[in-house]
């Protein structure tokens, strides 16, 4: 049988043929693709202004200077997510601020946010893990009371909802990464919805070097800006994706639904909470009850392998990171995300799956299981 990876693309003949023309066109760099890709983004986050980029970071590091993050600040954000996350963070100059995940979301713990609140306190990133939505609500109530602002990491959540309002379509600043592996992608891309009109003009400056071109010719710099622009030869697989994303987000469903009909559960493992409103199913995550079992999670991922299955990780904690370790981060600060980080794994998820795939892994879990059971 095919090895079954946990994730892979789904690219349709139709889409290749416009990246074959864009490439033909005499024009490969951001074109008149990248602005029917922002039109229709646009349109579907309720006509707030997208700007594509070249990644779902760019689009992170664009907002925290869009809010004017200065060295000393904090940025209070989620130990468990992709390092990209807390890494521009650093960049800024700021200080990221952990705060320990919620272990049945594996988001950011609501609760514990005000906690973590200090005079320096500038803004909250929180992140969608494998596309469940952290509740909106709560997260702009607590941001209101203290005045800080929210740079959503809504990188894993597009195609995601809260209260049927899809994730982008409000709020303040969101930020979408189109990587290879994410629910929509362009190769590598991303974009930053932005909450008004207010500061598009300084967000284009931004994404390409500070340029102000003037209809003369001639052109003007005010502000460092960086290299951040998305092609049209990208912007070409994102318009084809478009195309399909309700779709693969219903198969994407269908396919997490079929996996609790016929996960084991007796196994010991811990299922992703079973959200069939909001959540875009970016992955189908567990955690695997090591402190049960005889094999570690690298066995573990070996011998699915050897049944054919690819597993991934994601993420180990943050904050145990050895640059994080140098911010003066150490082992027990965040229990919940070093535990469900220590066990967690992707199972296969992907459009281009179909149900007997979900039933071929879930037999595969069962198999390695029962030989590393105590
Ligand atoms: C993928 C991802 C990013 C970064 O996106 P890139 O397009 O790879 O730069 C940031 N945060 C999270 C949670 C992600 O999953």
């Amino acid at each position: 049988m095919d090895f079954l990876p946990f994730t892979r693309p789904t690219l349709d003949e139709a889409t290749i043929a416009d990246v074959a023309a864009v490439l033909r066109s005499g024009w490969i760099t951001s074109g008149p693709k990248v602005q029917a890709f922002e039109a229709q983004l646009s349109e579907m986050m309720a006509g707030r202004p997208v700007r594509a980029l070249n990644s779902g970071t760019g689009a992170l590091e664009i907002a925290l200077r869009l809010i004017d993050i200065q060295p000393g600040d904090e940025v209070i954000t989620t130990p468990l997510s992709w390092v990209a996350t807390a890494n521009v963070i650093v960049l800024a100059g700021a200080r990221p601020v952990f705060v320990d995940i919620d272990p049945v979301t594996r988001n950011i713990d609501l609760n514990l946010i005000e906690a973590a609140i200090t005079p320096r306190t500038r803004a909250i990133i929180p992140v969608d893990l494998a596309g469940l939505p952290v509740d909106r609500d709560r997260l702009y109530a607590i941001a209101n009371a203290h005045q800080l602002r929210v740079i959503e990491d809504a990188a894993q959540s597009f195609g995601a909802s809260w209260q049927g309002k899809p994730i982008g379509s409000f709020g303040d600043l969101v930020a979408f990464s189109f990587h290879a592996n994410k629910n929509l992608t362009t190769g590598e891309g991303g974009c930053i919805v932005l909450p008004d009109a207010s500061q598009i003009a300084l967000c284009d400056k931004l994404r390409l070097q500070g340029v102000v071109r003037h209809p003369d010719g001639g052109m003007e710099v005010d502000v460092a800006g960086g290299k951040y622009n998305l092609t049209d030869i990208a912007a070409a697989i994102g318009l084809g994706q478009l195309r399909h994303i309700e779709e693969f987000t219903l198969h994407r469903r269908a396919l997490a639904w079929h996996y609790f009909d016929f996960f084991n559960t007796e196994l010991g493992c811990e299922l992703p909470p079973e959200n069939f409103d909001d959540s875009n199913w970016h992955m189908f995550q567990i955690v695997l009850p090591l402190d049960k079992m005889t094999i570690s999670r690298g066995e573990f991922i070996a011998r699915m392998k050897a049944l054919g299955i690819g597993v991934g990780v994601h993420y180990p904690p943050i904050h145990l990171f050895a640059l994080y370790r140098g911010l003066g981060f150490t082992d027990g600060q965040f229990p919940h995300a070093e535990r469900v980080g220590a066990g967690i794994v992707s199972l296969p998820l992907f459009p281009g799956m179909d149900e007997d795939d979900v039933e071929r892994v879930c037999a595969a879990v069962s198999e390695v299981m029962r030989g590393a059971l105590a």
